[in-house]
């Protein structure tokens, strides 16, 4: 009994005046312990179409409007039509589908629309304004977006993909690989766009990451961008 309590004693003991007196010992000041460094959030332009951190959406088009991306390759994961998406897009889409497999072997991803050019945007876009964009204006135009869904087609590009084992797994797991769900539900008001489980956007991990830690939705929110309900003046 003696000795426990003095063993605890002993120990606050060291614990509390130990480690300034030894820093002082070996530096000459206590120096405090450094901030990580300020995340960059200019890093990457938000305004060039070719760039990881661009942000489309009904206040921010393309610039050019039909600019077309440079790198694009056919995806390689089972697709539905034939898709290509940027490359280091489909290199972290690769690794993703991988990994979703290994942990999920009856299931896999596949790909509905990926880039979609400034005339097949025109093609498509039908008057909803909630749910197609019109061209110019299309986050697929840029090669960084992709429409998922599960190999067994099911709620494929339905709001109930949530609730499926991709739609989950990939609502938690996309940041690792640098994908964001870029239209969360109940954030139409902000993104322009009502809830769309099967849309990811390649940002890259220093961004998706960032994103995640700090439980930040949407790129509008992050970078402080004004809320894009609505096409403004200059769109249609
Ligand atoms: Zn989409």
């Amino acid at each position: 009994m003696v000795v426990i309590v003095g063993a605890g004693a002993s120990f606050v003991g060291i614990s509390a005046v130990h480690p300034p007196t030894a820093a002082t010992a070996s530096t000459g000041s206590v120096a405090p312990a450094a901030d990580p460094p300020a995340f960059n959030m200019r890093k990457y332009t938000l305004d060039a179409p070719s760039s990881r951190w661009v942000v489309v959406d009904k206040l921010r088009p393309l610039n050019p409007r039909k600019y077309e991306p440079s790198d694009l390759v056919r995806v390689s994961i089972p697709r539905t039509f034939s898709a290509t998406i940027r490359r280091e897009a489909n290199t972290a889409l690769t690794l993703m589908n991988k990994e979703f497999v290994q942990s999920h072997p009856k299931y896999g991803l596949v790909v509905h629309s990926g880039y979609r050019s400034y005339a097949t945007q025109k093609a498509v876009w039908d008057g909803d304004y909630t749910l197609t964009a019109l061209p110019g204006y299309s986050e697929h135009q840029t090669g960084w977006a992709v429409d998922l869904a599960g190999k067994n087609g099911k709620c494929a590009i339905y709001e109930c993909f949530a609730n499926t084992t991709e739609g989950k797994w990939l609502a938690a797991n996309s940041y690792k690989y640098g994908f964001i769900l870029r239209y969360p539900k109940g954030m139409q008001n902000v993104t322009g766009y009502q809830f769309e489980p099967w849309h990811y956007r390649y940002v890259g991990t220093l961004l998706s990451i960032e994103m995640h830690n700090r439980n930040i939705k949407t790129l509008e929110q992050f970078f402080g961008l004004p809320n894009a309900p609505k096409y403004g003046v200059g769109g249609h």
